[in-house]
């Protein structure tokens, strides 16, 4: 069921049946008696009559979780209504039911991530040990996200590998787990390794988030500028996934999050490199975002682009044998 937009990995009825086994044990008689309709569970109120009514006057709705009780007109979520059963009245934003909801009944399972120790020899990365210098600046710029609230998302996700993400790519790029939103999320670094912001990609829904008024840069410079010798050629796509399965298939490259805007465009001008190879999506955008890039780095660089295979919309869509050998045209 799903409880704030958070798929959970059981049934109402389990739930509460977790739930009142362990108010027995602490021996607070709430929502003793329950009865289950095709839609709701009917129960015993806890926020009126000492949770003592006779028979069951609130509802519990299955697919969400939402309280309603029909005598005192009490209206909550699940994890408010857990919060006030186990006693904490003044928990209003239920945060103690919301974790005891995770810790029992998480669907996702969530891991610690693996130290995974990066060889960057097969990136040809020089050291990692830059990484510190941008840790250090974050404490001086507070308008940078800081270290402390990116090890809040250094989790793995099982969907990452779904998207065909190794442990290799998910240290490199540092993507994590943003549990409460549900959602995968992507540092944006600057090429100093400052990280301008997180963005977020849903695992249920096919939607980026990015916090409001960011200026994006591309993302993936950190990356490229840590390559001991700037690759001579960088592949530019559309979406930071699409990034990393061709870093995956050791083809260096940085993402738009978009169309291209003039800050990146800036950015692509500046790259040590001779060669841009555009790979946006094959959609009409995609299409567009090719015309106005090669407009712009015209006199710059040498521009090619790939053709991706019949029906592949995107990076995302093809194999790693299909990266590996993108067909590429002036
Ligand atoms: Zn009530």
């Amino acid at each position: 069921m799903r409880i704030n937009g958070l798929e959970f990995n059981a049934e109402l009825g389990e739930i509460l049946a977790e739930l009142t086994a362990q108010l027995r044990i602490n021996n607070i008689p709430l929502l003793a008696k329950q009865k289950e309709t095709s839609t709701h569970y009917q129960v015993t109120c806890p926020y009126h009559s000492n949770g003592m009514e006779r028979r069951p006057s609130a509802g519990i709705r299955k697919s969400d979780g939402k309280f309603h009780c029909f005598a005192c007109g009490e209206v909550h979520e699940l994890n408010e209504v857990i919060s006030h059963c186990f006693g904490y009245v003044d928990d209003v934003l239920g945060k103690f039911g919301w974790d005891w909801l995770l810790k029992n009944f998480m669907t996702i399972s969530v891991e610690e991530r693996k130290d995974v120790q990066l060889d960057f020899s097969r990136y040809d990365v020089s050291d990692k040990t830059n990484k510190g210098d941008h840790r250090l600046d974050n404490n001086h710029h507070s308008e940078f996200v800081t270290e402390e609230e990116l090890d809040k998302y250094r989790f793995i996700h099982p969907y990452m590998y779904q998207r065909k993400l190794t442990d290799e790519i998910i240290g490199l790029f540092d993507i994590g787990v943003d549990i409460e939103q549900n959602c995968i999320t992507f540092p944006n670094l600057d090429k100093k390794g400052n990280c301008l912001f997180v963005a977020r990609r849903s695992i249920n829904g096919k939607n980026f988030y990015y916090p409001r008024d960011v200026k994006k840069q591309l993302y993936g410079i950190y990356q490229l500028y840590q390559l001991p010798v700037f690759p001579s050629e960088v592949f530019v796509c559309e979406s930071m996934i699409d990034c990393c399965l061709l870093w995956k298939n050791k083809k260096p490259a940085c993402a738009l999050n978009g169309l291209g805007n003039e800050i990146q465009i800036r950015q692509l001008i500046d790259m040590p490199c001779r060669k841009i190879i555009l790979a946006t999506d094959m959609d009409k955008s995609g299409q567009d975002a090719r015309v106005k890039l090669r407009k712009k780095l015209q006199g710059y660089k040498i521009i090619t682009e790939v053709i991706l295979p019949f029906g592949r919309k995107d990076i995302g869509e093809c194999s790693d044998e299909e990266i590996k050998n993108l067909y590429e045209v002036f």
